[in-house]
C-alpha cells in the first residue's frame, strides 16, 4: 500500500504525539508510525517532572485538562544532605514559574486521544519500520501494519523515535558527531503504593549515594536509589530496596518516606548523549532520538517538547511561505537548548551521586557545592530558573497558539 503525507513521524511518544497535534493545529498532515502497542506505550512508566513551559504549551494546544485536573503543582523543592533537608523555592525565584508532577503515560495518553480525535493516522504496532531516501524531496518510510506492507511518502520524516530507535541508525556513518559520556552509576526505581510523606520532591545525597523521593498521586510514591550501572533487579528484595531508601533518606528531623506495596520497580543507566546535527537531508530528529540526558534534572521529555515546537514552527514556515530559513536554523536552535540542559543535568548528576572513583577531596567538595547552594540567594536562583525550564527558544504565538499560563 502507497501513501503520501507532508510529514511522516516515526515514534508515538510524548516528541511524536506533541509534534503531531502542533502539525494538525496548523492545518499540516502528518502520519505518525510506532511499533509497538497502544498499551505498551501508555504503561511505560518514565518522567513525572514537567516544566512550566511544558505544561503551559499542553494548554495553549488544547490538551492540558488532564494535567489540570490531576496534576501536582510544585512551588519548591528539597535538598538534602548530611541528615538535613532545606527547601529551595522555586516559585518566588522565578517570578512565579513551578514544576508540575504528572506522569508521561498521562502525557502520552492524553495526546493519543487528542490525536485519536483528529482522526489523523496512527498506526500501532508496526513491524519492520524502515526509513530511506532521506537525502532526496521525497524520504520514505516502509512498514509492515496487519500483514500488509506499506510504503509512505513524505515532504519531511521527523524521527521520534527514541534513543533505540530506527532513524539515527538510518543516517549515514560519518554524517553526525556524538558526544557521549556513561556515569558510573544507574537508577533502581519504584512504584509504591504509599502516601508521599513530603509535597515536594526530596533530592538526597547520602554517604551511600543518591536518593530520590517523588511522587506520581496523592497516593502513589515514585523512589529511586543509586546503584551501579549492571545491577540487576533481582539481587533487590522490596525488603532490601525499603531498608536502603529508609537508610538514605530518612533526616534528623524524622522525616522519612513512607512505606507501602511496590508496584514496579527496574534499573535504569544514566548516560548523556547529544548526536548533531539534529538534521539530515528531510529526516529531523527530535526528542531522545537525538539526545539523552541523566533523569536527575528531569528534562528529557521537555526537551522533546522545546524540540518539536521549534520543528513545528519550521515546517509552519516551509508551507505557509515556502521558506527554508527555520528548517535550516532547527537544529542550531535546539541543540543551544540541549546543551544547557545537558550541563544542568551533568551538574545535578555529579554533584548528588558518589563515584566509585571519587576522592576523600571528591566528596568534601560536593558537601560545599550543596551547602553554597542551599545558603546562596544566588546559586537557588540559578538552580530554579533551570529547574523550572530556560524560556523556549519559539513563541507559542509563531505556531498558532495563544500564550497561556495556568496555575
Ligand atoms: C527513570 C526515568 C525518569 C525520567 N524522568 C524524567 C522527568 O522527570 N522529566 C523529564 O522531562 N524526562 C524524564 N525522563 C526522560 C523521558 O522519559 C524521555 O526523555 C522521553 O520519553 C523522551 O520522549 P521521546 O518521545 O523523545 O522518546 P520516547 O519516549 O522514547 O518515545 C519514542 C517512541 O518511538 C517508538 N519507537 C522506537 N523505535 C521505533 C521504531 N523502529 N519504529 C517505530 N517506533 C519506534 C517507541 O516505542 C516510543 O514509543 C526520565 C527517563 C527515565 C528513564
Amino acid at each position: 500500500m502507497t501513501q503520501r503525507t507532508q510529514v511522516g513521524i516515526v515514534g508515538a511518544g510524548p516528541a511524536g504525539l506533541l509534534l503531531g497535534h502542533l502539525l494538525h493545529l496548523n492545518g499540516i498532515d502528518s502520519v505518525i508510525v510506532e511499533d509497538r502497542s497502544r498499551e505498551h506505550v501508555i504503561d511505560r512508566v518514565r518522567a513525572g517532572v514537567l516544566e512550566q513551559g511544558t505544561v503551559d504549551l499542553m494548554h495553549a494546544m488544547g490538551v492540558g485538562a488532564g494535567v489540570q485536573e490531576a496534576g501536582l503543582r510544585h512551588e519548591g523543592l528539597y535538598i538534602s544532605f548530611l541528615g538535613q533537608r532545606h527547601r529551595i523555592n522555586l516559585t518566588e525565584l522565578t517570578g512565579g514559574k513551578a514544576i508540575t508532577v504528572y506522569g508521561q503515560n498521562e502525557v502520552v495518553r492524553d495526546l493519543i486521544e487528542a490525536r485519536t480525535e483528529t482522526r489523523r493516522p496512527l498506526y500501532f504496532e508496526a513491524e519492520h519500520v524502515g526509513v530511506d531516501d532521506l537525502d532526496s524531496s521525497q524520504p520514505l518510510i516502509r512498514f509492515r501494519h496487519e500483514g500488509m506492507d506499506h510504503e509512505l511518502r513524505c515532504d519531511f520524516i521527523a524521527g521520534c523515535d527514541g534513543f533505540h530507535g530506527v532513524c539515527r541508525p538510518s543516517i549515514p556513518a560519518g554524517a553526525l558527531t556524538v558526544y557521549e559520556r556513561e556515569y558510573p552509576f544507574g537508577w533502581l526505581g519504584i512504584l509504591a503504593d504509599a502516601a508521599p510523606s513530603s509535597e515536594e520532591l526530596v533530592y538526597t545525597l547520602h554517604e551511600r549515594g543518591f536518593a530520590l523521593f517523588s511522587m506520581r498521586s496523592p497516593k502513589v510514591t515514585r523512589l529511586y536509589l543509586q546503584v551501579p550501572p549492571s545491577e540487576s533487579i533481582e539481587n533487590w528484595s522490596d525488603q532490601a530496596i525499603w531498608d536502603e531508601l529508609l537508610r538514605r533518606m530518612t533526616t534528623r528531623d524524622g522525616w522519612t518516606p513512607n512505606v507501602g506495596r511496590i508496584t514496579q520497580k527496574s534499573v535504569t543507566p544514566m548516560r548523556s548523549f547529544v548526536a548533531a546535527p539534529m538534521r539530515y537531508g528531510n529526516l529531523f530528529l527530535a526528542g531522545d532520538a537525538a539526545h539523552i540526558v541523566p533523569p536527575t534534572g528531569a528534562k528529557g521529555l521537555n526537551l522533546a517538547a522545546s524540540d518539536v515546537l521549534v520543528l513545528a514552527r519550521a515546517l509552519k514556515a516551509f508551507y505557509e511561505r515556502g521558506s527554508s530559513d527555520w528548517l535550516n536554523e532547527y537544529s542550531d536552535r535546539c541543540l543551544r537548548r540541549v546543551w544547557k540542559a545537558q550541563r544542568f543535568s551533568w551538574w545535578m548528576t555529579s554533584t548528588l551521586h558518589r563515584s566509585p572513583d571519587e576522592t576523600a577531596f571528591d566528596h568534601q567538595r560536593q558537601i560545599a557545592d550543596l551547602d553554597y547552594l542551599t545558603s546562596s540567594p544566588a546559586a537557588m536562583t540559578s538552580l530554579a530558573e533551570q529547574y523550572v525550564g530556560l524560556p523556549m527558544d519559539v513563541s507559542f504565538e509563531s505556531v498558532g497558539l495563544n500564550e497561556c499560563r495556568r496555575n
